[in-house]
C-alpha cells in the first residue's frame, strides 16, 4: 500500500455503511488439496442477508451519492433474479428510499429467490421484455421522468451499480485485502472473481494499480466475452479515475478468460450443478448458480490444466448469489438424482 493521496480521497467520498466488513478470507484445505495449489476464498456473500453479496459494497457509495442529490427514489435494473436488484430495495427500505426496479423477462415469472424477496421489500416492480426492443437503461429513464414530473427526486443506480461511483466499494475492497494479507502473513499471487456487468473486477483492477501491489486480477466471463469486458470495464476505471482527478489508464492491462458462461447467463449446464454440489460436499461452501458457480469452476479447470501455474497462492472472490439456487431447484434435484 503506497499511494496515501488515494487513499486519503478514497477516506473523503459520501459513503453509508451498509455491508458487514471485513468478510472473512481463509484457506480452502480440501480443494487445495486436490489442485495442489494454495486456493483462499473471501468470503463476500456474508455481506449481509437480505443486502448479501459484492453489490452491497457498491450501493454504500452509490446510495450516498443518490442522498447527497436528494433523492427519495433509487430505480435499477437488473435479470428477473438480480442479486444487485434484491440488494438495492432492501437497503432503499433500510434507508428511508422507496425502491423502483426493471426486470427483465421472457416469460412470466414465478414470485421465488431474489424475485419474491424483492416483493417482501416492497420494491415496485416493472417488468421489461428487452426483446420488445425497450433497453433496461431507456426504462429507467422513462420512469424517472415520469417521478420528475410527479415532483420526485428519482435516483438512478445502472445495472450492477457498475458505474464510476460504484467501483470505489471494490476499489475500498482491495484497501482490506491487503490488509488481511498482513494479518495473515500471506500474500496472493493472483485474485480471481465472476465478471458480469464488469464492476467488481474494475474495482480490483484499479485498487490493485492504484495501490501498487502487483497482485494478477482475473476476471471470468459469465456472460458475453473478453472484448465486450474490455471495453466495459476501461470505461468504468476511467470514470473512477476522473472522479479522484487522476488521468485515465492508458493501459487497461485486463485478464478476462472465456469459456465458462456456458449455455449462456443465468442458464445452468448439469456438469456445472454438480461442479456446486462437489464444492459444497467438500469444504461447505454453497456457491451460486449464475455466478460464482461458473467463476469457480473455471478456475477450478483453469488450475488443473496450468493456467495459474505461475501462482503460488490464488484468492477468488465468493460475491453471493445463493438465492438464485432456488429457482433452479428443479434442475439441481435431478442433477443430485443422476438423471
Ligand atoms: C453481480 C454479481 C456478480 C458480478 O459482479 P459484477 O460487478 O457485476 O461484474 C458476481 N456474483 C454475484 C453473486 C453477483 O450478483
Amino acid at each position: 500500500m503506497n499511494n496515501p493521496a488515494i487513499e486519503q480521497k478514497l477516506d473523503r467520498m459520501d459513503r453509508i455503511p451498509l455491508a458487514n466488513l471485513p468478510t472473512p478470507v481463509y484457506r480452502l484445505g480440501n480443494i487445495s488439496k486436490e489442485l495442489g495449489r494454495e486456493i483462499w476464498i473471501k468470503r463476500d456473500d456474508f455481506t449481509g442477508a437480505e443486502m448479501s453479496g459484492n453489490k452491497v459494497r457498491k450501493l454504500e457509495f452509490s446510495i450516498a451519492q443518490a442522498k447527497k442529490e436528494g433523492a427519495d427514489i433509487l430505480i435499477t435494473a437488473g435479470g428477473i433474479q438480480s442479486n444487485h436488484a434484491r440488494a438495492t430495495a432492501a437497503a432503499a427500505a433500510r434507508l428511508g428510499f422507496e425502491s423502483h426496479l426493471v426486470l427483465s423477462v421472457s416469460s412470466a415469472p414465478k414470485a421465488e429467490g431474489n424475485y419474491l424477496i424483492d416483493q417482501l421489500l416492497g420494491a415496485r416492480i416493472t417488468l421489461l421484455d428487452e426483446s420488445e426492443g425497450v433497453t433496461l437503461s431507456a426504462k429507467m429513464e422513462e420512469i424517472a421522468l415520469g417521478y420528475r414530473e410527479a415532483g420526485r427526486k428519482p435516483y438512478i443506480i445502472p445495472v450492477g451499480a457498475s458505474n464510476g461511483i460504484g467501483n470505489f466499494g471494490y476499489l475500498n475492497a482491495v484497501r482490506e485485502i491487503a490488509r488481511q494479507e498482513e494479518e495473515l502473513g500471506v500474500t496472493f499471487d493472483a485474485i480471481v472473481c465472476a465478471a458480469g456487468s464488469g464492476g467488481t473486477y474494475s474495482g480490483l483492477y484499479l485498487g490493485n494499480r492504484l495501490f501498487g501491489l502487483g497482485r494478477r486480477i482475473v476476471g471470468i466471463t459469465v456472460c458475453d466475452n473478453k472484448e465486450y469486458f474490455q471495453k466495459v470495464c476501461g470505461t468504468i476505471v476511467d470514470q473512477t479515475l476522473s472522479l479522484l482527478g487522476e488521468a485515465p489508464d492508458e493501459e487497461k492491462a485486463f485478464t478476462f478468460i472465456d469459456g465458462y458462461k456456458g449455455l449462456g447467463y443465468a442458464i445452468s449446464k448439469p456438469d456445472e450443478l454438480s461442479f456446486i454440489a462437489h464444492v459444497a460436499k467438500t469444504e461447505g461452501i454453497i456457491l451460486d448458480p449464475v455466478y460464482t458457480g461458473k467463476a469457480f469452476y473455471g478456475l477450478y479447470r483453469e488450475t488443473a490444466k496450468g493456467t495459474f501455474d505461475s501462482c503460488e497462492r490464488i484468492l477468488f472472490i465468493h460475491t453471493g448469489g445463493q438465492y438464485g439456487l432456488f429457482p433452479k431447484q428443479d434442475q439441481i434435484s435431478e442433477v443430485l438424482a443422476g438423471v
